[in-house]
Formats: structure tokens, sequence, C-alpha cells
């Protein structure tokens, strides 16, 4: 009763990328390069339908970092000479290319991996982009001199690269937002907008993923100093509610964010989180069919899709997978226990 699906990431094969490791780098170049990101493609569906998940991805598994991988087939951004930028507000450092010129596609960004997934497999397909605010966050501008102007032209590549992901057979286009959670003031005044922009005219569904991001330490000390509750959400929510995105992902399990919150997504598809990415203890069908079901006190039963809190790609590949697992596990028991 309950579908389930992953936020995007998993954890590359040790013979692709280095395990473990955030922007980790590729062992392999070239055409071999090309080969082992479609074989990886071809391993993150298959261990997504061995442990039952419904909605299923690529796992992100040919590309680098979830923003950079995107970036790398825009024109207009120097890759050669990067620069130390503070993002999320500062949250971490990271060594960022920069815009400066005029950006516009290569041509396609995602295209294999798409084609490949969709070929093997027959359950529902998800594709993660990165949202606008989230990219305009994660690059220096040196062209634009305003970064509303900045995200609405990613905005406008994001829409290109959806649109013919759509006619590869996705069946839902995901926009990653993680700084929906950081500058909540500008959601509001154009974020949402940008993210609109970037989902123009497509008929599949539509998602969003707001999260604090990966387990690692960076976040997991920003975490630490949001309180007791977490209440970024109640801010962009209500605006999120009336915008024409069909779906949205946000983190539950282990969060401190107050469950009615969700509440405030009235008439949307939630996905709820129920995997803790910042831990290796594998959730237990149990714990997970509890989190439903506190979800489900403020989330109508038909809207309520199980989800992990964000990516797995920093995890062990076996801890990964027990997740996957039991994140069908739990739903099925959900299911079962709230029919
Ligand atoms: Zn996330």
């Amino acid at each position: 009763m309950f579908e389930t699906t992953i936020a995007g990431s998993l954890p590359k094969p040790a013979w692709l990328a280095e395990p473990n490791t955030l922007w980790a780098p590729w062992r392999l170049e070239g055409a071999a390069l090309q080969d082992a990101k479609g074989d990886a493609t071809l391993l993150a569906i298959k261990s997504q339908e061995d442990a039952g998940i419904d909605i299923v991805g690529d796992g992100e598994q040919a590309r680098q970092h979830f923003v950079h991988g995107f970036l790398e087939r825009v024109e207009g951004i120097d890759f050669a000479h990067k620069v130390e930028m503070g993002i999320r507000a500062d949250r971490y450092k990271a060594m960022v290319p920069q815009v400066i010129g005029p950006v516009r596609l290569k041509g396609r960004v995602h295209q294999t991996e798409a084609r490949i997934a969709r070929a093997h497999t027959k359950r529902k397909l998800k594709f993660t982009l990165p949202g606008p605010m989230t990219i305009s966050d994660t690059i220096a501008d040196r062209h634009y001199g305003d970064k509303v102007k900045m995200a609405m032209a990613f905005a406008e590549l994001l829409n290109e690269e959806a649109l013919a992901l759509e006619k590869d057979g996705v069946d839902t286009i995901q926009f990653d937002e993680p700084a929906f959670n950081v500058f909540m003031g500008e959601v509001t005044e154009w974020g949402i907008a940008a993210l609109e922009r970037a989902a123009r005219g497509l008929k599949c569904t539509t998602a969003v993923h707001i999260c604090y991001g990966y387990g690692i330490k960076a976040n997991v000390d920003w975490k630490a100093t949001l309180g007791e509750e977490w209440r970024q959400y109640e801010q962009v929510f209500p605006a999120l509610a009336k915008s024409a995105i069909d779906q949205v992902s946000l983190e539950c399990f282990h969060s401190h964010v107050p469950p009615e919150l969700m509440r405030l997504l009235a008439g949307k598809e939630v996905m709820v989180g129920v995997i803790d990415v910042a831990s290796d203890t594998i959730e237990t069908p149990e714990e997970i069919a509890e989190t439903i079901g506190r979800a489900l006190q403020f989330v109508p039963k038909e809207r309520l899709i199980a989800c992990t809190n964000c990516g797995l790609a920093p995890m062990r590949r076996e801890v990964a997978e027990a997740k996957l697992a039991a994140l069908a596990k739990g739903a099925a028991l959900a299911g079962e226990r709230y029919r």
C-alpha cells in the first residue's frame, strides 16, 4: 500500500570510485569510465529491485556530485580555476567552479544513464537533478552579478534536461534543494518560482527533496546547533503546498522535525524519510512502520511514500543495501497495520 523510493544517491562500487567518500575521484577514465558508469547504473537498479523498492533510480552512479554532475555539461563555467566558497550559509567550505559567461547546455546531461535505467526496469523510474537555488549556492558567480538572475538561467537549463528525461521515459523528476532549509526567506521570494521554472511543461510527476544533508561531519555538527525543534520546513511548506510541484521529500526519522509540520503540505504527496543516513544502524521494519504511523496523523495514507532521509552515497554498500531491504519490509508492515 505504501510505495517506497530513495532520495537519490547510492554508494558506488569500489571499482568505479573510492568508497565511503563524497565527491570521490573516479578510478577509471575515458571509454572505460563511461562503460563502468553504465554497469554501475544497472547494479543500482538491480539492488533496488532486489530490496523491493517500488520507485527506483540510477543511484546517481554516473555523477561525482549531485550538483557538479550537472554543471559539467554546462557552457559558461570555468572548472579549471575553482575557488573556495562557504556554502549553505558558510556551513562548510567547498572548492567550486566559477560562472564566467552566459550558461548554456553543451548537450544532454543524463541521457545515457536514464536510457540504461529505463531499458532495464519496468518499475517507476525517478531521476534527480539539483534545484536552481542549490546550484546557485554551489558555484561562484563572476558573470551574472545577481543570484536570482543566475538561478533563473540555471532553471531554464534544468527544464531543458528535465523535458528530455521525460521523453526518455522517466516517471518522476525530482529537484534536490537542500538550500531551501538554509535560505527560507529567499525560498518564498524566488526559490519556488525558480523551481517551477525548472519543472515547467513537465507532464510526469515532479518532486522536490529538501533535507538536512548527507550524514557527513559538517552536517551532523550543524544539526547540533539547530536546537530542540527543527522548524525550517514550517517557513517553506505553506508556499510549496501552493506550488505546481507534486511531491515533497523531507527528513523524519531521527530528525528533530516536528511531524505536525507535514500538515502544511496539504494536497501534496509526501515522501517521508524513514531511514537515517547518518547512522550505520539498520532500522527495523517495526521502527519504520512506527515512523510511518506517526506521519499518518498528518498525511493521508494515499499520499504517503516511504523514503530515505537523504542520499546514501557516503555509506558502505552492504549498509545501504540492508537499509533498502529494511525500507521495503517496514513499508509492507505499515501497509498491513494501517490498511
Ligand atoms: Zn538530501
